[in-house]
């Protein structure tokens, strides 16, 4: 059986992937703040080396995947913060344990979203994604924060489609699960709000498969592009969100 590392396993969507793969027998490293393996907090430099370093530790010669789940929505009120956990918590920590991946032939799926096209500021997706990232967490602290949250994401799926072919020379396969509305700790919050609650439900309601997603469906997705059935997707952006991409952008392929 393989070993998998992840962070943001304690919830959610990170919960119901780390519940799958230890259901198929795998070992499983989390990282996250609360409830891990290696608790750490991946909005700072300090937290992801420590992140990196204790994956390391555990994972000895070789990890057969990575999956970079921790994230925070837009209801939390500082872009900058978004921006350090949904970019730089995933992107270092990728570069940091390639070789890990690299050793056993593995892969990767990042987690980017189904809001990932929507308008956003291209100058901020361009920083984060050119490694300007003094430049990006300046200018995210001036934006609001749903398109820091949408360039976040936007920008993992852009470097991870940059940095595919390398990655695959080198013997890792990355790809990117683009969720829609999962319920989930971090949406719960939202639907609750007095004041965007109501919104979120007919936006919940608008969804064409009629319901809105699971954290199982996200873990049936990310754990298929991770295992042998999945060999040859490589670079690829799936949107698992009920058919609300399509709907929203059907020319845009
Ligand atoms: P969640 O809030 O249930 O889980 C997020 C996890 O990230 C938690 O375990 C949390 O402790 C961890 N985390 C947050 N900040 C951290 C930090 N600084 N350091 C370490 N860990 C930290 O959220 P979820 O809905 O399961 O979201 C999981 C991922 O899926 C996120 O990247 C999110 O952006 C993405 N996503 C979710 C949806 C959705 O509708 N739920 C849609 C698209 C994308």
């Amino acid at each position: 059986m393989g070993t998998y590392a992840m962070t943001g396993g304690a919830s959610g969507i990170g919960a119901a992937i780390k519940q799958s793969l230890r259901d198929s027998g795998h070992q499983v490293i989390v990282v996250d703040i609360v409830e891990a393996d290696i608790i750490a907090d991946l909005s700072t430099p300090e937290g992801r080396d420590a992140a990196i370093a204790g994956i390391r530790a555990a994972a000895g010669d070789g990890l057969d995947g990575f999956i970079p789940c921790a994230g925070i929505a837009a209801n939390v009120p500082d872009g900058k913060l978004i921006a350090q956990v949904n970019y730089y918590g995933t992107v270092e920590l990728v570069e940091g344990l390639k070789d890990l991946v690299a050793a056993r032939q593995g892969a990767m799926v990042l987690i980017s979203s189904n809001s990932a096209p929507h308008p956003t500021n291209d100058e901020f997706v361009d920083l984060l994604v050119t490694g300007k990232q003094d430049g990006a967490l300046a200018l995210a602290d001036t934006m609001e924060t749903q398109p820091v949250y949408s360039g976040s994401k936007r920008a993992l799926a852009r470097w991870m489609r940059r940095n595919t072919a390398d990655y695959a020379r080198d013997g890792v396969r990355m790809n990117a699960v683009a969720p829609g509305y999962t319920r989930t700790p971090m949406t719960r919050q939202v639907e609750e709000d007095p004041t965007y609650g109501e919104a979120i439900k007919a936006f919940v309601a608008s969804i064409p498969v009629g319901r809105p997603g699971l954290p199982e469906d996200i873990a049936n997705a990310v754990c298929f592009l991770l295992g042998a059935e999945g060999g040859f997707i490589c670079g690829s952006v799936l949107f698992v969100d009920g058919g609300h991409d399509a709907e929203f952008r059907p020319d845009q392929f």
